[in-house]
């Protein structure tokens, strides 16, 4: 048998290079190929220039891409967010990003997901005047299978860039609501009424709140909480989410 032997510096740096694998993915997270020093995104640049950005011409209410000032779907619509908007449409890439994030705990994620959040807020003054991010609250027992919120680890990664405290107690969710991925927009309004309350009104009266999520499907779950924080006396409620649909 032939054994190959290594000199001690290279045995270190593969046995250092295996530690570094254990602790960051060198691989890119979608096509699994090789990332080199750049990791930090956790996805090659071929795949995270795959991600649709929504960038200009969108809806003032929803963020949608739309030329329209306010898109088919918003008119006549009754919001209590005065806007929402998105880093990137919710598909290919980014939807997997988000799945890998949410559904196989890959917490590590809020970072570049977090970037496309403050790409999103450097663009846009309205955003950063908040006086508090709300990350939207997750349910109890969704909380305990994932062991992390994720609008509250993106957050966080918003709140270090432009230094808006996160206020993640004083919105909280009273019970659970039945999964509603099934159901129409009208089925989702009825399915999240009363699903939030604020404990500390006063926290809230006359400020300017931004509501933090991963993703803004048909905006029912969001504009709940901008219902509850409105009543709560926010002057303003905005959204802003890693992604949406088209
Ligand atoms: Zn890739
Ligand atoms: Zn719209």
């Amino acid at each position: 048998m032939c054994v190959i032997r290594l000199p001690n510096e290279v045995r270190h740096i593969l046995f250092f290079n295996g530690l570094l694998s254990l602790l960051f993915p060198l691989n890119c997270l979608i096509c699994h190929s090789g990332l080199g020093s750049d990791n930090r995104k956790y996805l090659c640049p071929t795949c995270w220039g795959k991600i649709k950005l929504i960038e200009e011409s969108v809806c003032s209410k929803c963020g949608r891409h739309s030329f329209l000032t306010v898109c088919s779907s918003c008119q006549g619509e009754r919001y209590f967010f005065a806007r929402a908007r998105a880093a990137g449409v919710y598909e290919g890439v980014l939807r997997e990003c988000i799945h890998f994030f949410k559904y196989r705990k890959k917490a590590y994620l809020a970072h570049p997901l977090g970037e496309l959040l403050i790409d999103g807020m450097s663009s846009d003054e309205d955003l950063r005047e908040a006086d508090f991010l709300v990350p939207v609250p997750l349910d109890g027992r969704r909380f305990r299978e994932r062991e992390f919120n994720q609008a509250h680890l993106l957050a966080q990664v918003v709140s270090r860039d432009f230094k808006i405290p996160i206020s993640s107690r004083n919105l909280r969710r009273v019970r659970s609501a039945p999964p509603q991925t099934q159901l129409s927009r009208k089925e989702r309004e009825k399915n999240v009424k009363g699903l939030f309350e604020v404990r500390n009104r006063e926290k809230y009266e006359g400020r300017k709140i931004l509501l933090i999520d991963d993703v803004f499907t048909t905006g029912a779950t969001v504009n709940e909480c901008a219902r509850v924080l409105k009543g709560a006396g926010a002057e303003e409620v905005s959204v802003l989410t890693v992604a949406r649909g088209e």
